[in-house]
């Protein structure tokens, strides 16, 4: 049988990103997933325009219908929005699902650089699923605000890495994507649970601004996971499906471009 995810995610209408993203990329592996939405967006390939949060009852009650019927192979978090989304998240995955895989991509903001989590719940996101990560997958930006240190270089992310696992996380996935270039090149930094950097380089493609890569790495990372791949394996394969979708990338709308997944 296929192996099964859980996604748990917020709503991009615009199908770029979020929840819709990471359906889009459990298929193209293969995976078969579940999706439970956390918060609602309104947006395009432009802007953000409004957040929903639907009642914590209400999500209450899609995470335990789900945990209660069906046992997964990993789960990915994307979008959560408020310290109430968080905490609850947190505790049902701590009832139904301790051992079972989770892959974090701690959303803080958008590239149109919209905020998708209040500042408040920041502090929640670390104690309440940092700490119980399989992997934490931040990008620059969400780096800096997590570790408190300015990053420039590829020494800044690893010290940002570190602290980062401090807070939990087996694994911390620090994304190069919106740094500078180092030479050209796109540079993460891998920090395992063995305390060992890797560094996964890529050719940086000139193509603007575009939409999504974060969610799609972090679904993609999941669904390697789910098949029993290790974290390494898992983020390296991740990472060339993330790349060829931005290679294909394709203009939807106004704004940035979106992945075109295969
Ligand atoms: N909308 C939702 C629901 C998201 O989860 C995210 C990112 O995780 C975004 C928008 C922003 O995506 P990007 O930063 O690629 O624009």
């Amino acid at each position: 049988m296929n192996s099964k995810i859980l996604i748990i995610a917020g709503s991009d209408p615009s199908g770029g990103a979020g929840l819709q993203a990471d359906i889009k990329t459990a298929q193209c592996h293969g995976v078969y997933s579940s999706a439970i939405i956390s918060c609602l967006t309104a947006q395009n390939t432009q802007k953000v325009t409004s957040i929903h949060n639907p009642p914590i009852s209400f999500l209450r009650s899609q995470l335990t219908t789900i945990f209660e019927d069906i046992k997964f192979d990993a789960i990915k978090i994307g979008m959560l929005g408020t310290r109430d989304i968080i905490e609850e998240v947190a505790h049902n995955l701590n009832k139904y699902a301790k051992n079972t895989p989770v892959i974090l991509d701690p959303v803080i903001a958008a590239t149109s650089g919209d905020l998708l989590l209040k500042e408040n719940a920041i502090g929640s996101l670390k104690e309440n699923l940092i700490s119980n990560s399989l992997i934490t997958t931040p990008n620059i930006d969400e780096a800096k605000i997590l570790s408190g240190v300015e990053i420039n270089s590829l020494a800044d992310m690893k010290k940002a890495a570190q602290i980062i696992k401090i807070f939990g996380a087996k694994n911390v996935l620090v994304k190069g994507g919106h740094l500078s270039s180092l030479d050209g090149k796109i540079k993460s930094v891998l920090l395992d649970e063995k305390d060992d950097f890797y560094i996964i380089t890529n050719k940086r493609i000139e193509v603007g601004s575009i939409h999504g890569t974060g969610c799609t790495l972090a679904s993609a990372i999941t669904c390697n996971i789910s098949k029993g791949h290790d974290v390494l394996t898992s983020v390296r394969l991740a990472n060339k499906f993330v790349y060829r979708g931005i290679k294909a990338g394709i203009k939807i709308g106004k704004g940035s471009l979106v992945l075109n997944l295969k």
